[in-house]
């Protein structure tokens, strides 16, 4: 029997311990401003990690670490040297984004249909025990041909990781392969790439004066902000993989005034970073020259989740991962994604992946590239991001 069988069967046989660990988790409400249940799932997970042989360091957050926001939870970063080579980082996080009783309300169940049920059961609790049990499998089998093995646990992924950020950049930067321990597709393909995105708002700064009286002392913000709209959706470019949306679009709000505001928001996203680079820099030119004379426009960076760009050394994982699915008798590939119902990060700070390899499911995530989760749900309508 090869490595992967015999971890297979392992895993087989400890799926009533992994279904029980999970409806466990699922029971803990840990909503990512609820600090006290969040730090009780920590609690589990590191007394978990200790059992098994992880040295285990709990991290919490200062003020300083959140500016206004709420205090979160605590994270965990459990390191267990191997006999190998190479530093193997996984991550999961902890809270959902469920409050506080909806794990009573809804309580961990299983379906006919073998489907687990309950607050936060597949973002990211899965996942999570996912990542322990691996681990727990490695040990016993004696199998440990890693340098080390990271399992980094965030407290606060669903509301853009404002803490877990820096701790699980600095856990991963030096690691050869980081795996982000989400579910990927729902057919079990390996999420390898994703694009990037930039969020952003223009302001369009105009004069007001009466429409019928004196049309000429004004500048009309909502007319520039229609040149701009148009100039904005030119710069798609589908075939490259380029999208670019202005979202909303608003101005004005009296029939007979020249409109001296106007605001856009616009959504932009591309595979690779200098895509991303060189729209911001077109937009910024743009600006710089308005359509309409005595018009000016700002911009506001909302937000910018850096791209997870496709590279050799994460098509080997993909590789990898495939061969170790079929010989297991399934299919599993990689995959790129634009929307993402999950991992988006936020701020690149590093140096792009070397290797690693991918447990069925997982998101293949470079080390030390910033990639953080972004809320999978988060504010109104449940759009995909
Ligand atoms: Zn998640």
């Amino acid at each position: 029997m090869d490595f992967a069988q015999e971890m297979s069967r392992r895993a087989s046989e400890g799926q009533g311990r992994y279904i029980s660990d999970l409806s466990a988790l699922v029971g803990i409400d840990s909503g990512s401003d609820d600090r006290a249940g969040v730090n009780r799932v920590a609690d589990w997970v590191a007394d978990r990690l200790r059992s098994i042989g992880f040295d285990v360091a709990r991290h919490s957050p200062g003020a300083g670490d959140l500016g206004t926001a709420a205090l979160v939870g605590d994270a965990l970063v459990a390191r267990r040297k191997g006999s190998g080579r190479g530093r193997i980082a996984i991550f999961a996080h902890m809270d959902t984004v469920f409050t506080a009783g909806d794990a009573a309300a809804r309580p961990f169940s299983i379906d006919d249909a073998g489907l687990a049920h309950g607050p936060g059961v597949t973002d990211d609790k899965a996942g999570l025990v996912a990542g322990i049990h691996a681990a727990e499998h490695l040990i016993s089998e004696g199998s440990e041909r890693y340098g080390e093995l990271v399992l980094v646990c965030t407290p606060d992924e669903e509301i853009g990781s404002p803490f877990g950020r820096r701790v699980l950049q600095d856990a991963v930067r030096d690691a050869d392969a980081a795996l982000c321990l989400e579910c990927a597709r729902e057919n079990g393909d390996l999420v390898g790439s994703r694009k990037g995105v930039i969020d952003l708002e223009l302001e369009v700064q105009g004069v007001a004066a009466h429409s019928g009286i004196e049309p000429e002392r004004g500048a009309h913000a909502g007319l520039e902000s229609a040149h701009l709209t148009v100039f904005l959706q030119s710069l798609a470019d589908p075939p490259a993989g380029v999208t670019v949306n202005v979202g909303v679009l608003r101005a004005g709000d009296r029939l007979n005034i020249v409109p001296d505001r106007a605001r856009l928001s616009v959504e932009m996203r591309a595979p690779r970073q200098d895509q991303l680079t060189d729209l911001m820099a077109t937009i910024r030119d743009r600006i710089a020259a308005p359509v309409v004379t005595g018009t000016s426009t700002r911009i506001i960076q909302r937000e910018e989740c850096p791209p997870m760009e496709r590279t050799a050394a994460g098509d080997r994982i993909g590789a990898l991962a495939t061969e170790v699915a079929a010989s297991l008798g399934f299919t599993a590939h990689l995959a790129a994604t634009g929307a993402s119902p999950m991992p988006i990060g936020c701020r690149r700070s590093g140096s792009p992946p070397s290797t690693a390899s991918a447990p069925s499911g997982a998101a293949i995530t470079p080390p030390g590239n910033g990639w953080i989760s972004r809320p999978c749900r988060s504010g109104s309508p449940s759009w995909p991001r």
